[in-house]
């Protein structure tokens, strides 16, 4: 039976090819003339994002002005801040992912019409401006975003309200994401079908083996056929 409902994360999902936040802000990063390695710089993501959700202006930031301000908060926290521009990393960011938006979005439409869609992602409450931002925000039914929903990934509540937005039961929806454990194994917990986005060498966790598995979002409509 075909199911009528389909969750997808957003960051390193819709925004990129299955690659989270924290290793293209690296990259970026690095491009720019940034030494620390991924390690410590992941650590330092993590603060960013924590001081991002705390910002008075959150709730109606938009895409372009939220990689702003998680550029700007993280090169607070860098040691070599002085040797990196934070307009041309946020630049570099951005672009890419602003084209992976674009080519996903025309994919996104088309399923629109034949699915209700949702979103579950961990964000920072400011996620409706995002899609708004990025033409996205009318193809979905629900959108959860953790910061407004108290609730995070891989918490069963975030995912319970959003099906409940959607008037949809666990078995009759899928959930697309990067994240294998707060994505794909917390909604394979509840009984949804799982789509992974990962990089083809990216090795997949032991324990629960992902309904299918794509590297890239247009992929998702040959899973759903
Ligand atoms: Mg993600």
């Amino acid at each position: 039976m075909k199911s009528d409902v389909v969750l997808f994360d957003f960051g390193g999902t819709l925004d990129a090819d299955g690659v989270h936040w924290s290793p293209r802000l690296h990259a970026a990063y690095r491009a720019e003339g940034g030494s620390l390695e991924y390690a410590s710089f992941e650590r330092l993501v993590q603060a960013a994002d924590r001081a991002l959700a705390r910002l008075p202006e959150i709730r109606g930031l938009g895409f372009r002005d939220t990689i702003e301000a998680e550029v700007r908060l993280l090169l607070e926290l860098v040691p070599d801040r002085p040797r990196v521009d934070a307009h041309r990393m946020s630049e570099l960011f951005y672009g890419e992912a602003r084209a992976a938006v674009a080519r996903n979005r025309p994919v996104l439409e088309r399923l629109a019409r034949r699915y209700r869609l949702g979103i579950v992602s961990n964000f920072s409450g400011n996620l409706v401006p995002c899609l708004e931002e990025l033409g996205l925000a009318r193809l979905f039914a629900a959108v959860s975003d953790s910061s407004v929903i108290g609730a995070a990934k891989p918490d069963p509540r975030i995912f319970a309200e959003t099906l409940f937005a959607l008037r949809a039961a666990a078995e009759d929806a899928w959930m697309v994401g990067d994240n294998f454990e707060a994505d794909i194994r917390a909604a394979a917990e509840l009984g949804m079908r799982t789509c992974w986005v990962a990089p083809p060498e990216r090795a997949a966790p032991a324990g629960v083996v992902p309904t299918a598995r794509i590297t890239r979002l247009p992929d998702i409509e040959g899973v759903l056929e």
